[in-house]
């Protein structure tokens, strides 16, 4: 356990980038490894030898004779280290534990009042997670890392710059106040690109290098990922995709500007207009599932919110024409009412691409593997398996 306590933090080692790579992958072979790493392939090859006989490498089909053959699947031995990601939500704390080969060894969801303080949240977190971890055998400082996913963007040492969704938590030191009641390495990033994170890891873009991922919940939010990393930009406040201005004369948003996408878009704004239309209260549930049979109301009023969606992710694709979006979010259960204008509305903002030129690779477009708050806790933990958003190496 020590040893992959410090191969898996260590950037420089050869066997720690080995390490990393079938960490961010599950599973993977030499060839993929050598591919992902830039580790010659004889490299890969002795250092693997040497990390299978310490058991912290073994073959995906419990086979022993196997290693060596290029096509042999390995990933790490799960007995030799968990993760644990945790989703600061609204009203609600989620935990889950995976091991080194992605399993999923706890899950627990906890409510609280939708105030709770930061305190609240380290203490509950502390108390779950000690908890969590004798259930499944090990001691709480075993963890390689806990990942900690919130609704708001977030400085690279983890302060939160604001936050619509937990308004009393704007400027909150989250390495302060969790390192003092963990024991182990803390990692922090904003929603949206934990869910980038998680569909890397377990979802729509497994092996995807590059793309772009919008995501139209309750708010919106986005991340860029170049170079199978989620880019932050100067301070963590990269493809906060919600806040691009359509409108400078439109209705005033919390972060300051007027007539922001998610003013046009956001499923809180698309549940009001339905409530005034109809006179009664609506959940985003009850949004998604009519807007999906196409009610009239519902279907007229996402119609219009793709239009706008659209015109924000055109802007997105002429900029950086990435090769593939990745649309998240509760509003993409809609199905094609949702995704059908959607698509459309991008293609015709966006720079026109030059489909009729055989083999030039065009921005594809695929619907996300979590569309409900999954991707998030998920996300949280690829934060440790990926090593990205550290922000307190040990017990402060
Ligand atoms: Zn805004």
């Amino acid at each position: 356990m020590q040893e992959i306590n410090k191969l898996f933090l260590d950037e420089d080692l050869p066997a720690g980038r080995l390490v990393r790579g079938l960490a961010a992958s599950g599973a993977a072979t030499a060839a993929q490894l050598s591919k992902a790493t830039g580790l010659g392939r004889s490299t890969v090859s002795t250092i693997l030898g040497d990390l299978r006989e310490a058991r912290i490498v073994i073959d995906v089909d419990g086979r022993t004779n196997g290693f060596g053959r290029p096509s042999q699947l390995l990933s790490l031995n799960p007995d030799m280290g968990r993760c644990a990601g945790v989703l600061l939500g609204l009203g609600e704390i989620r935990i889950v534990i995976c091991d080194m080969t992605h399993t999923v060894l706890s899950d627990v969801q906890i409510h609280l009042s939708r105030d709770y303080t930061p305190q609240d949240a380290a203490d509950t977190v502390r108390r779950s997670l000690d908890a969590q971890c004798r259930t499944i055998g090990i001691s709480q400082e075993k963890l390689l890392g806990v990942g900690i996913a919130i609704s708001a963007p977030l400085s690279f040492d983890g302060k939160v710059l604001n936050s619509d969704v937990l308004p009393s938590w704007a400027g909150v030191d989250i390495a302060e106040i969790f390192a003092s009641r963990l024991d182990c390495p803390l990692h922090a990033e904003n929603e949206s690109h934990c869910g980038a994170l998680a569909e890397m890891t377990w979802g729509a873009a497994i092996g995807e290098a590059d793309f772009v991922l919008c995501k139209f919940d309750l708010g919106v939010g986005g991340a860029i990922v170049r170079d199978n990393a989620v880019v932050r930009g100067v301070n963590g406040s990269a493809a906060e995709f919600g806040h691009i201005v359509l409108d400078p004369q439109g209705p005033h948003c919390r972060c300051g500007n007027r007539g922001c996408l998610k003013g046009h878009v956001a499923g809180d704004y698309l549940i009001r207009l339905a409530q005034d239309i109809i006179g009664e209260p609506v959940t985003i549930d009850q949004f998604v599932e009519r807007a999906a049979e196409g009610q009239m109301v519902y279907r007229r009023l996402i119609e219009d919110a793709a239009e706008k969606a659209g015109w924000g992710m055109g802007i997105i694709g002429t900029i950086l024409n990435p090769p593939l979006f990745v649309i998240a979010g509760k509003l993409a259960a809609i199905g094609k009412n949702f995704l059908e204008p959607l698509e459309r509305s991008l293609r015709r903002y966006m720079l026109p691409q030059p489909e009729n030129v055989s083999g030039l690779p065009i921005p594809r477009f695929v619907v996300a593997r979590f569309l409900g708050n999954d991707d998030t806790v998920m996300g949280a933990v690829a934060l440790v398996l990926r090593q990205h958003g550290k922000i307190a190496s040990r017990p402060m």
